[in-house]
């Protein structure tokens, strides 16, 4: 028996189809809901139902509460799953569907809360024994001089950061001191117009991190296992390009110590679902940053190297099954990358939506494609143009690039101009062959290049 009979996809592109592929295996109906420029997406075409909800402005369709709320009434669905971005960490959303009487799969509204807000989610984590960066703990003080004596403490370069700020926006990094109190007020007057909350904290500016996540799943039974660890530090503007697992140079030891650390927070904090706890880790040392309550845009990596169904996983969470696999009986096979596909000029950056006149996906022994693209499709302008992954697995590092490079250049998606340039570029780059570079290290390069 399959735990849902029928669950909405409250997303798009290949994240709904991938949603879409787990709930099919699991003989779940789907109901894909959709804008109107959406209606020749893949997933919609290949769900059992699918409801326009709105023009395609997002606000007024993928972020269309009564409208989703409304579908799943019309097509009597019991569960929804938000994928990533949109509403997959709006609390206000999970909270009116468990009202409605359906289920969110993901964590309680509560947990999400805590989460959004990175100031509460701190003081959570460091309650629980999650290794934090050194900050202000809270808020920013009112009193300016104990503001810049815990700035001084701090040691320069120190970061202001909005607590409810994501996607890499409400922060700013403070060299000076005499800069500080205006730059307080800058994040502020920012966080208040772009999220609606004035808040800000303080944290030490790593200088050279590497962003390294922990991947967990918990049911609501006090089981909490975590998947290992994704090194993310392929970043250009705060944004992940390249994604691999395991992270270069950690250790079986250091896996299970962070890991270890990470589920039991989750235990604490009665997590349920499937979660990241994202780190910055420098000199030998993690340092929380944030958690994301949702699936995430890389999860395949992990998927690879473990063998689970994180989608799946996520479904029998929210239908209050116990995990299927204890920590033991995780482990990890090989090395996975990942890189985005994005429609968008490969040197500038630009989103490039059209018409996909082309696509040959490349295929072979540990290649996989998720991707909604295919012959004929158009890239709407509408949404971020991110149009699939290409993930490569193989028994260790230099075979799944190796693998990766021969996908590159196998795939063939005309029509559009794409990043894929870039990534053939990157995977040949010698540091990032040796494994272990910053997150600075991509807009160095590029830097560069650009001379
Ligand atoms: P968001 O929710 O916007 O993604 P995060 O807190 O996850 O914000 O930070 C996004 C990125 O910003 C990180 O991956 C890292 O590149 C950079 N960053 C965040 N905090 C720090 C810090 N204390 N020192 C250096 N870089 C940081």
């Amino acid at each position: 028996m399959p735990p849902f009979k029928k669950i909405v996809i409250a997303n798009r592109g290949e994240i709904a189809l991938r949603i879409l592929r787990a709930c099919q295996a699991m003989g779940i109906k789907t109901v894909a809901v959709h804008s109107t420029v959406d209606r020749n997406l893949k997933h919609v075409g290949m769900a059992d139902e699918s409801v326009c909800i709105g023009p395609a402005q997002a606000t007024e369709s993928y972020l269309n509460v009564p409208a989703i709320i409304a579908a799943m009434e019309v097509a009597d669905a019991e569960a929804v799953h938000p994928g990533y971005g949109f509403l997959a960490e709006n609390a206000d959303f999970a909270e009116r569907i468990e009202e409605s009487g359906f289920t969110f799969i993901g964590p309680r509204a509560e947990t999400i809360r805590l989460m959004g807000d990175k100031v509460s989610a701190i003081k959570a984590m460091r309650d629980a024994g999650v290794p934090c960066v050194p900050g202000s703990n809270g808020p920013i003080d009112k009193d300016e001089r104990r503001t810049q004596r815990l700035a001084d403490e701090i040691g320069y370069p120190v970061l202001i950061k909005a607590a409810a700020g994501g996607g890499g926006r409400g922060m700013r990094v403070v060299h000076n001191p005499l800069d500080l109190l205006k730059s307080i007020q800058l994040t502020q007057q920012e966080a208040k117009a772009g999220f609606g909350d004035a808040t800000v904290y303080m944290e030490k500016y790593l200088q050279n991190p590497r962003h390294i996540e922990i991947q967990v799943m918990a049911d609501g039974h006090g089981n909490a296992v975590h998947l290992g660890e994704r090194d993310c530090s392929m970043q250009r503007r705060h944004q992940k390009v390249i994604e691999e697992a395991p992270a270069p140079g950690i250790t079986p030891e250091q896996r299970e110590q962070i890991g270890s650390i990470c589920t039991e927070a989750c235990r604490r904090i009665g997590y349920i679902g499937a979660g990241t706890f994202e780190f910055l880790f420098e000199n030998g040392e993690f340092y929380f940053i944030e958690m994301n309550t949702r699936i995430q845009v890389e999860h395949p990596v992990t998927e690879m190297i473990t063998g689970i169904d994180l989608i799946r996983a996520q479904i029998l969470a929210a239908a209050g099954e116990p995990l299927p696999f204890s920590q033991d009986e995780v482990s990890f096979v090989g090395h996975a990358v990942e890189c985005r596909i994005n429609a968008e000029d490969p040197e500038k950056f630009m989103p490039q939506p059209g018409t996909v006149e082309t696509f040959h996906s490349p295929g072979g022994p540990g290649v996989r494609v998720d991707s909604h693209v295919y012959n004929g499709y158009t890239v709407p302008p509408n949404y971020d143009s991110m149009i699939g992954k290409l993930i490569c697995h193989a028994e260790s590092r230099e075979a799944a690039l190796a693998r990766m490079r021969v996908a590159l250049q196998e795939i063939v998606l005309d029509g559009v101009q794409t990043n894929i340039p870039l990534h053939q570029w990157l995977i040949e780059d010698r540091a990032f062959r040796k494994g272990g570079t910053n997150i600075h290290y991509l807009e160095k390069l590029l830097a560069d290049r650009a001379g």
